[in-house]
């Protein structure tokens, strides 16, 4: 049975910059979780960083491939640079798919670490761009595919490609 690595903010854990959670309400994914193959993981957490914290976003909306190659910075509005906890995370976030076989994860859209399709711009107004987070950049570079949680279902497709024979409805 395949084992999923998934935003812990998506499974209730408050552990949001703001003190709060993004639970998930996903049939799918609430299955997944009582078959125990859920690994619920914050990188940003996990690479030392406070609950609440400042929100952070990549400068220019670059993407976390740039930020992985030192060519961009993750910076809080008040300018402070919080690179390296989320490169710390993002490394954490490897090490424990790695630990568990993970090739398939389930990650919060949006984040700066988590983001899948879209990102924040790097203005703090709310403007979005195409583009990875940090995390899910290190963790397809590695091979482990990253959906959102809009996406459970075709998670569940990647599953059945790799062999998984429990992977939900069709
Ligand atoms: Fe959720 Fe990821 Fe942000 Fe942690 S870093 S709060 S898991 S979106």
């Amino acid at each position: 049975m395949e084992r999923i690595l998934v935003s812990a903010c998506l499974m209730g854990r408050k552990v949001r910059y703001d003190g709060a959670a993004k639970t998930s309400g996903d049939a799918l994914l609430a299955a997944w979780r009582q078959q125990g193959r859920l690994i619920p993981f914050c990188p940003e957490v996990e690479g030392g960083l406070p609950v609440p914290r400042p929100a952070a976003e990549i400068e220019g909306g670059a993407g976390g491939e740039a930020v992985l190659s030192g060519a961009a910075r993750v910076l809080t509005a008040e300018g402070a640079d919080v690179t390296e906890a989320f490169l710390s995370g993002a490394r954490a976030a490897l090490a424990a798919a790695r630990t568990h076989g993970v090739r398939v994860a389930i990650l919060k859209e949006g984040s700066p670490s988590c983001g899948s399709l879209v990102i924040y711009d790097g203005a703090f107004e709310g403007g979005r761009v195409p583009g990875h987070g940090v995390t899910t950049a290190l963790l397809e570079r590695h091979g482990i595919a990253v959906f959102c949680e809009e996406r459970v279902a075709e998670a569940a497709a990647r599953l059945r490609e790799l062999g998984d024979r429990h992977p939900g409805p069709t």
